[in-house]
């Protein structure tokens, strides 16, 4: 390959890490580039799920790269390691056209599936760990142990990192399995619009032929009757015929509003199991973990400093981590304890005070001029219904109490009760701005913003 190409290609490997360091992966280096021919960078991927990801997240990206470095118009196309180089036999992927996928037979059916979610990339800790255990379990065996395997817990704790470590591990032992890895929202659509083209014997055979079937965020069945219906039938089908279903959730499946009761004793006459927000010695070593992912060298104090200073879920984590990886290569200089604080200065508020359920309580009393002792009464008109909700959905979201602690603080209410509370509020402040402006401001008062 002329040498000119594979400068045009490292050049591209640091515009990437400069600009786009989120998505850069340290595995972008045993990329091979194939060459330029007829204005197509091709490049060769180690695997079929590299090739995958790349198609998916960067090619839009990586293609505008090259065009910057090299000041041509190109264009970039991902081969698989088993791909023959030749040039014509697909369209490339450009900018405009990302979406043409040439879905090699090993990657599951559906959602993409990120090689960043293996099972050596997740961090266990005792707030995991029966999950873990219970994932790599199933991956080992599926269908034979604990089937289905249900997996709840709040956002971003890593529960489609363990439905998706599951399948690279079952496609990396044996290729062939026939694995359909989608949301349920994907499925909701999938059956409606299968009703709607009179083609449910097509719906039924795909999803009843497949060994493991993996629905990520099971909880959206809620209120969705005729998919339940659906599902609840694919579930016994394939369950009868061993095959394995792998489930997440955001609630224990009791506790998932309108779910129908025989979906709920199905759910749990498998394996049901929680994840739990990270503790701090977990997050640390998240931190360096996912620094070595992305091909850099966290030194210590930074991570110990970063895992700190936020505690939400992994996800913010994650930000945080970009966030220094960024500023340290607009900056040029190493990363470094001042650096990081300079990073974050305005996602952290160092020395703040934990947010407690008192000083939510406080916060959100003095703005709705209500008083405590009505929010813990039986009393539901409007005027101190609204502030109980909003309390009750600001305490679930940025402090660790239980929904029955939070229920019994407000007047012995039970945990569904906080549950519907949190719900409600969720749904109203995504669909009334003002609303979320107003939450904004009460999280801000009292220490929440950020989280
Ligand atoms: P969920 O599906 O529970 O909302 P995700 O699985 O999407 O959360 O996780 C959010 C991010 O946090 C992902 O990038 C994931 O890799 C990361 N993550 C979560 N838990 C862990 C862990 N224990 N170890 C490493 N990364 C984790
Ligand atoms: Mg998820």
């Amino acid at each position: 390959m002329a040498s000119a190409d594979l400068q045009v290609w490292s050049d591209v490997l640091a515009y990437m890490r400069a600009h786009h360091a989120d998505m850069t992966r340290q595995w972008f280096e045993e990329i091979e580039p194939l060459g330029i021919v007829s204005g197509v960078m091709r490049l060769r991927a180690a695997t079929d799920v590299h090739q995958r990801y790349l198609e998916r997240e960067c090619a839009a990206v990586i293609s505008s790269a090259l065009q910057t470095v090299s000041g041509r118009l190109l264009s970039v196309r991902f081969l698989g390691p088993d791909d023959r180089p030749d040039v014509s036999d697909a369209p490339p992927t450009t900018a405009s056209n990302n979406g043409t996928l040439q879905s090699p037979p090993v990657v599951a059916e559906g959602l993409v599936i990120n090689p960043d979610y293996a099972f050596e990339h997740f961090v266990v800790g005792q707030e995991n760990r029966l999950a873990y255990a219970a994932a790599t379990a199933v991956a080992s065996e599926p269908g034979v142990r604990y089937n289905p395997l249900f997996i709840h817990g709040g956002v971003g704790l890593g529960k489609s990192h363990l439905l998706q470590a599951i399948c690279l591990s079952l496609l990396e032992k044996n290729p062939a399995t026939k694995i359909l890895y989608l949301s349920c929202e994907a499925f909701a659509s999938e059956y409606v619009g299968a009703v709607k083209a009179g083609k449910m014997n097509d719906f039924q055979r795909r999803f009843r032929e497949v060994d493991v079937l993996v629905i990520d965020d099971i909880h959206f069945l809620a209120k969705r009757d005729r998919s339940q219906e659906e599902f609840f039938h694919t579930f016994n089908a394939l369950y009868m015929a061993g095959r394995q279903v792998v489930l997440s959730s955001d609630a224990a499946p009791q506790d998932i509003p309108d779910l129908e009761a025989r979906l709920v004793s199905r759910f749990q006459s498998g394996l049901v199991v929680s994840i739990n927000a990270p503790l701090y010695e977990t997050r640390v070593e998240i931190v360096k973990q996912k620094a070595v992912m992305l091909g850099f060298a966290m030194p210590n104090d930074v991570a110990e400093f970063i895992a700190s200073s936020i505690s939400a879920n992994v996800r913010e984590l994650q930000g945080a981590i970009y966030k220094v990886q960024m500023f340290q290569s607009a900056n040029g200089c190493p990363i470094s304890l001042s650096l990081a604080r300079d990073a974050l200065s305005d996602a952290v508020i160092e020395i703040k005070p934990e947010v407690t359920i008192l000083r939510i309580i406080d916060t959100v009393v003095d703005h709705y001029g209500v008083k405590l002792i009505d929010l813990q009464s039986k009393r539901r008109q409007k005027s101190i219904a609204h502030p109980r909700q909003v309390c009750m959905y600001l305490v679930r979201r940025h402090t660790r109490h239980s929904l029955e602690e939070i229920g019994g603080y407000f007047g012995g209410r039970d945990h569904t009760t906080v549950m519907h509370a949190v719900r409600t509020v969720e749904t109203k402040r995504t669909n009334d701005p003002d609303l979320d402006r107003v939450l904004e401001a009460l999280e801000r008062r009292c220490g929440a913003e950020n989280l």
